[in-house]
């Protein structure tokens, strides 16, 4: 084979594209029943807004950008996830001038240097939104139902994910934190993993989510950032809690949740999949960035989002029960082209009363053409040779229940108008 798909990409097509359809439709209603808007931005920025805004002590920002200098050696850099972005937009269109808070969403590719293996690639998709102006705890939980109903939607049994969640405190008890942290590893860094020991004095947060199981063992009897945090940070915690109970989202507190990325402060959560056997368990999280609008270059903005790997939604689905192509009609047609053309007409009549429509294109012989109909799973075929072309008849088989009758076009037409077929 002469050429092959990038490391870490791959073509997305048949039943994984019903699948991808089932989940992109399942985002669509539920960004509209909660009145999030979609945004665009570009697949690619200055290489700096996701220094700055995702944090340069992050493995993203670290290891995994896709940075490359365009002809007027500018650097730019293929989106690593969508909130600097998004964030980007809202203060370069001023959108914090207008109604606040402003509720978007964003679904598209994004693009990591990692470690390619099952549930995580170099381009991978993200269903995300964003909500901008406001700091009510009650946000925090809509932002978190969204993800939770999405899963529920698609499918997910609510047995398999658990929406863990915790806070990372506002700056000063964050700080507060660290210094904590800091002080407990001081005589444990010998059995720190190395990636955990560069990470202490920059980002000791982070030695709490290591995969590493000394460390996981070390970080289980961590102080937690409920022995630090201020009364404010407290009590909007306890607010969002009780909240999630009024959008009925069950969660489990984790002290060790501190994601990935820098910005976050207060609410974090993440949803994790509990049939998933490898580390690649997250189905999405997100948290509070309050001040990550002002780091941008915008005033000050408190603000919640959230982002899901659709990815790893599509492959949970996929491993339940692979999805089957389905269709209403299958016009099954012989003859020469005046037949093939009353049957195109037909074809044409029935998907302009909305039903899906397709017809044999490759001189099938009948047999063969009635195997195609139940390949694509219609529910009826539509029989048209010599006769009912002269006629302007056709037979309409019902191909579950094996039922057939004439009819006259017209007829079929009242029948779709009417909305009730005789077979
Ligand atoms: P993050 O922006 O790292 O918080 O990622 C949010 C979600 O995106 C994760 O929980 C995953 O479901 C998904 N995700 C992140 N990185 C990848 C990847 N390389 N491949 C597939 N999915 C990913």
């Amino acid at each position: 084979m002469k050429y092959k798909v990038p490391r870490g990409t791959r073509d997305i097509l048949g039943s994984d594209m019903l699948v991808w359809n089932r989940v992109n439709d399942a985002i669509a209603k539920i960004t509209a029943l909660n009145n999030y808007q979609k945004i665009e931005t570009p697949i690619f920025e200055q290489t700096d807004l996701f220094k700055r805004g995702v944090g340069e002590n992050t493995d993203i920002v670290e290891k995994e950008m896709y940075t490359f200098e365009d002809k007027s050696q500018r650097s730019l850099t293929l989106r690593p996830e969508g909130t600097a972005s998004v964030v980007r937009a809202f203060v370069e269109n001023k959108l914090y001038g207008g109604r606040l808070p402003i509720k978007l969403f964003y679904n598209g590719p994004m693009f990591r240097y990692e470690k390619a293996q099952k549930g995580r690639y170099r381009q991978f998709y993200q269903f995300g939104i964003e909500a901008l102006g406001s700091g009510d705890p009650g946000l925090d939980a809509e932002v978190i139902s969204v993800g939770w109903q999405l899963l529920m939607d698609v499918g997910i049994d609510s047995e398999e994910v658990k929406v863990h969640i915790n806070s990372v405190g506002c700056k000063e008890c964050r700080e507060k934190y660290k210094e904590k942290l800091i002080e407990y590893y001081q005589d444990k860094t010998e059995s720190l993993c190395s990636n955990c020991k560069t990470r202490l004095d920059k980002n000791p947060l982070r030695l709490l989510d290591c995969k590493n199981e000394s460390c996981g063992a070390m970080a289980n009897k961590a102080p937690s950032i409920f022995d630090v945090i201020c009364t404010s940070c407290d009590e909007h915690f306890s607010s969002v809690k009780r909240y999630l109970e009024v959008f009925n989202v069950p969660y489990v507190l984790d002290k060790r949740l501190v994601r990935g990325l820098d910005y976050y402060t207060h609410t974090a959560f993440e949803y994790r999949n509990q049939k998933a056997t490898s580390t690649q368990d997250a189905f999405g999280g997100g948290g509070r960035y309050n001040g990550l609008v002002e780091e941008l270059g915008g005033p000050q903005t408190p603000a919640i989002g959230l982002a899901m790997g659709v990815d790893r939604i599509v492959l949970a689905l996929l491993e339940k029960q692979l999805p089957q192509e389905h269709l209403n009609f299958f016009v099954v047609s012989m003859g020469e082209e005046e037949v093939q053309r009353y049957a195109t007409e037909v074809m044409q009549m029935i998907r302009q009363h909305g039903y899906s429509c397709d017809k044999d294109y490759g001189g099938r012989s009948f047999k063969a053409q009635m195997r195609l109909a139940d390949k694509c799973n219609a529910e009826k075929a539509v029989i048209i040779g010599d006769e009912e072309m002269k006629n302007k008849t056709l037979t309409l088989k019902n191909l579950k229940e094996g039922k057939q009758e004439i009819l006259l076009e017209k007829q079929l037409k009242q029948q779709l108008e009417r909305g009730s077929l005789s077979v």
